[in-house]
């Protein structure tokens, strides 16, 4: 008896001090990087350190890649006038890895366009719709393939400017996860500015489910995706646009073979895989090459799961994650086209 009391004592002292429950209690830090406002969420026994390497990481790589930081690796780039520029090791990773997405997508995704997407204001918030002339003198300074990479010595032609918006957040979340899980954080979930990054599942073992914005309504939910240990990245015309003078409306993401805002029908595009480096540059390639050429992408290339929606409303998704999506309204899942 004696010996037994003490532990029940701890056991009903744990259940009074909810030990059980602080287990699964999460722990969350929001910050603003890149550009956009971040949440990671944590669960375990005390994931704050791990919280605290993974907020360093993140902050560490906008230092890094920020196009508006003329200190950063991507400005002194931007200003390097033809010179070679050494890099940070994760530069150059990440820049190595953009151009061979870039050749892979037939160019739809290149880091090299940010000429265009600074003149079309969409940096500074000073829209304003090119001229043809203007663009064709601007697209002549643009394609991943003149961009050397030899280690971490990057040298990029005269006039061209690198802006890795297309995959910096995914790469943090991928860099994030890392981070977490060496710390040996079996369970989070991040959302750096809409790219959603996942360690492995929620504490009850249970998928995470991930919310995708309804392009076609931002404020709302269009569907739940349940993910374990996956990112789920989204490229879309919501996000950031402006209208034109003409009332149409000119969308962040350009066409590197027009040098004009993506303007194909498609309203958002979300790409569910492994690495969220190539989720989030693949979404903004699939986003750029239109509803066929992403769905023959798709098919062709697997590891990799796609939610499309069309501005007319119509919903492709993959075989793969149609069962593990619960959408809000049973109508859209019933005229789902399920592709793969
Ligand atoms: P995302 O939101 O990941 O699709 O990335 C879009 C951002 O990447 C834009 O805000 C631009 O900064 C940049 N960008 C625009 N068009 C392209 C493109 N075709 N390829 C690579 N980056 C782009
Ligand atoms: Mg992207």
């Amino acid at each position: 008896m004696k010996r037994i009391f003490p532990l029940f004592g701890i056991i009903i002292l744990c259940l009074l001090c909810g030990c059980g429950e602080m287990r699964e209690s999460p722990y969350e830090r929001e910050l603003f990087a890149m550009d956009t406002y971040m949440k990671l969420t944590a669960y375990g026994d005390n994931p704050e350190a791990a919280l605290d390497m993974a907020e360093e990481k993140i902050t560490e790589l906008e230092e890094l890649f920020s196009v508006t930081l003329s200190t950063s690796d991507i400005g002194r780039l931007n200003s390097s006038m033809g010179v070679p520029t050494e890099v940070d090791d994760q530069t150059s990773a990440l820049i190595s890895r953009s151009k061979i997405l870039s050749e892979k997508t037939d160019g739809a995704v290149d880091i090299t366009v940010y000429p265009l997407v600074r003149e079309w204001g969409f940096t500074t918030g000073n829209y304003s719709v090119l001229s043809s002339e203007r663009t064709e003198e601007l697209l002549k300074f643009t394609g991943s393939s003149y961009i050397s990479v030899s280690e971490n010595t990057v040298t990029i032609p005269e006039n061209f400017q690198l802006d890795l918006g297309s995959a910096a957040k995914g790469y943090a979340g991928e860099k994030a996860a890392e981070i977490l899980k060496e710390a040996g954080i079996s369970s989070a979930i991040m959302n750096l500015g809409g790219n959603i990054q996942t360690v492995g599942e929620k504490p009850d073992g249970s998928p995470w489910k991930v919310a995708v914005t309804d392009p076609l309504s931002p404020s709302e939910v269009i569907c739940t995706i349940s993910v374990r240990d996956k990112a789920v990245v989204t490229s879309g015309n919501y996000q950031r646009f402006f209208m034109g003078e003409d009332g149409r409306k000119y969308c962040h993401i350009i066409d590197p073979k027009t040098g004009r805002p993506v303007d194909n029908g498609l309203a958002s595009v979300t790409v569910i895989g492994s690495s969220g480096t190539d989720c989030d540059l693949l979404s903004t390639a699939l986003f750029v090459m239109g509803e066929e050429s992403a769905v023959e992408f798709i098919k062709e290339n697997s590891g990799f799961d796609m939610l499309l929606i069309t501005e007319d409303g119509r919903v492709i998704i993959t075989g793969n994650i149609f069962n593990d999506t619960e959408f809000t309204e049973k109508e859209i899942k019933n005229n789902a086209e399920v592709i793969v």
